[in-house]
């Protein structure tokens, strides 16, 4: 399914995490306006390096060089004949799209520059050189996503707080698992203000990495998830029948067979309802849809008002903003189910596929949704129903991987699952 990817990455893989400090702020990127060519140019055995990769791939071709997960990756495409290199290292806010001369190796910045705010050009030779920093450890397959060579040159975002120490954690990997954040390390030359706190990382249940894996999203951490390495306790959540903790989900199915069937009741839209709910509100679900006018959320499950914690965004991608609002519902208002709900013919999914540059906003959530494109790009199927789908699993995924999420899921006060909503027929059914 996925051979090219896991043949790039199996040498990244084989070889001991290192240190990464997964929040560290080392500069900011802006977009440029125009292309800014730069004298930085790949060395030789880098540019034979692409260019095998480039004649595995074809002339429309995409790959990851190297990825951890949704949010460290570096690829390379070769879309109408150019070679495109892009890195995003969330953790270290580095995100950098260029282009590669085949012929002499140069970049030509694209995206990334101002990353310290030395002029343009200065910039982005800056980036471009960083950018060839990644794409060195991607062929040396070493960690790409140490801050290490970017702390020591930024000061201008050091009112921060110290820095997260996190003990060291071990995990064994599988081939097609990315390699997953890691502790921050000792000793290193500066220290910024993690983004998120890291610990969460450990907190949380052992998980399935795979996309297209069968298996279910269990209402509690199922035991053979204990198989993979942790050197962290685990917490077990309340024990409690499993049904229970699957009722949301049930009602929302039974909404949305009545909205198929015409059969719809508008359940709490009256009057009554609305002094109910202005005392106190109890919704029994969170759900996370795309803002896709085919897909709004308390019409397909046929629900009303206060039932149903609603967040919608382009694509239903997660951001700090929307993990917020989750943590927010759960641990406020008490939900304890949440739905991440993809649909067919998404459009911004579409238009990421398409590929081709974007304005800086939507390109933010195109480079949300970016990963699932690698993910689908060798299953059978349609590539763009596929990638939705590869997407709404990563969002899940991503919301596992979220510090305060993670703890409320260990604790048993928090399911999450993956729905697929189909605009052709209305209907809503668990995304495996
Ligand atoms: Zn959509």
């Amino acid at each position: 399914m996925r051979k090219f990817a896991v043949f790039v990455l199996l040498g990244a893989l084989s070889l001991p995490l290192s240190a990464l400090s997964a929040g560290d702020w080392v500069g900011y990127v802006t977009y440029t306006p125009k292309p800014v060519p730069t004298a930085v140019a790949m060395d030789a055995a880098g540019l034979k390096w692409l260019k095998d990769t480039a004649s595995r791939l074809g002339p429309d071709g995409f790959t990851f060089l190297g990825r951890r997960d949704a949010d460290h990756w570096i690829a390379f495409n070769t879309k109408g004949g150019t070679w495109v290199l892009q890195v995003h290292d969330e953790g270290a806010k580095f995100n950098f799209r260029g282009l590669v001369s085949p012929k002499t190796g140069k970049l030509t910045v694209e995206k990334g520059v101002q990353w310290e705010g030395l002029g343009r050009q200065a910039d982005a030779n800056k980036s471009a050189t960083l950018a060839l920093e990644y794409a060195a450890k991607a062929r040396a397959a070493k960690d790409l996503f140490s801050s290490e060579p970017m702390t020591a040159t930024v000061g201008t975002m050091s009112s921060a707080k110290p820095e997260t120490k996190m003990p060291p954690m071990e995990k064994k990997m599988a081939p097609s698992e990315p390699k997953k954040a890691v502790p921050a390390s000792e000793g290193k030359p500066v220290s910024m203000k993690p983004k998120t706190p890291v610990p969460a990382k450990q907190a949380e249940p052992a998980k399935k990495e795979m996309a297209a894996s069968p298996m279910e999203e269990p209402a509690a951490p199922a035991p053979a998830m204990a198989a993979t390495a942790m050197t962290t306790p685990k917490m077990m959540p309340p024990q409690g029948p499993a049904s229970a903790a699957e009722l949301p989900w049930k009602r929302l199915l039974e909404g949305n067979k009545r909205f198929v069937s015409g059969k719809v009741t508008h359940p709490d839209q009256s009057m009554a309802r609305i002094e109910e709910i202005s005392k106190e509100q109890k919704p029994f679900a969170i759900v996370l849809a795309c803002s896709d006018s085919p897909a709004p959320p308390e019409v397909v499950f046929d629900q009303g008002l206060g039932d149903l914690v609603v967040i919608r965004t382009a694509g239903e991608v997660a951001t700090d903003v929307e993990l917020g609002s989750i943590e927010y519902a759960v641990d406020h208002l008490g939900v304890a189910y949440l739905v991440v709900m993809g649909h067919r013919d998404c459009s911004i999914v579409d238009e990421t596929l398409k590929g081709g540059d974007l304005p800086a906003n939507i390109e933010a959530v195109a480079a949300q949704i970016r990963p699932a494109v690698e993910g689908a790009r060798f299953l059978k199927g349609d590539l763009l129903d596929n990638t939705v789908r590869e997407n709404t699993r990563n969002v899940v995924k991503k919301i596992k991987d979220t510090p305060a999420l993670a703890l409320a899921i260990s604790e048993g006060r928090l399911n999450v699952k993956a729905a697929y909503y189909d605009t052709m027929t209305g209907k809503v059914s668990e995304l495996p």
